[in-house]
């Protein structure tokens, strides 16, 4: 597949080596005509407010959300996956996201004690490293959103149809795992 991941701001870089690690090819997307061509996008870790600000001036915050309207896979982490939700929490004054998850979502939520941390968590039926950076959690999810990973008794993981996201950042352990999950449990 070709996979597009989004190259406004945040960990891009990290993304395209674990979608080219796991066999496909990945394209920076900083222009809505490179949306066109391409079969799943993904959103990265970073600063949401930002990344939503330059969408703007990129003139991609529309054709992203018509995107993620009309079925392109997308996967976000952290702040990918603040930027997926219909709802937030702790949001800068104003701030917007695309969309598209039936969820409210608390940004920073774990404190300022744990602003960042590692953990094992049972993702999918697998053990994976969960890598938070100031990180958010769901606070709560309409019906047709999956909860696929809990920590602190919160949601960490959640899939929609086919948009997917997750507080953790994957892209920065080398295990591909949740990568492949997304690519071939969602994308295909
Ligand atoms: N706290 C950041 C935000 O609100 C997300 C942090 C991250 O992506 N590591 O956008």
């Amino acid at each position: 597949m070709k996979i597009g991941v989004l190259a406004l701001q945040g960990d891009f870089r990290e993304h395209i080596a674990a979608s080219e690690n796991s066999g496909h090819s990945a394209v920076a997307i900083r222009r809505a005509s490179e949306l066109e061509d391409i079969d799943a996008l993904i959103l990265p870790g970073g600063e949401s407010t930002t990344i939503a600000l330059l969408a703007k001036t990129f003139e991609l915050f529309h054709p992203i959300r018509e995107k993620i309207s009309t079925g392109l896979p997308v996967y976000g982490s952290c702040a990918g996956m603040i930027l997926l939700a219909d709802r937030i929490v702790g949001g800068a004054e104003g701030q917007e996201t695309f969309g598209g998850i039936d969820m409210t979502v608390r940004r920073n939520a774990f404190g300022r004690q744990v602003e960042s941390f590692e953990g094992e968590i049972d993702f999918a039926g697998k053990k994976v490293n969960g890598v938070f950076i100031r990180a958010p959690w769901v606070e709560e999810v309409g019906s047709s959103v999956e909860v696929l990973a809990t920590t602190a008794g919160h949601p960490v993981a959640v899939r929609q149809g086919k948009l997917f996201a997750t507080s953790f950042h994957p892209e920065l352990t080398g295990d591909l795992s949740v990568h492949q999950y997304f690519f071939e449990e969602i994308c295909r």
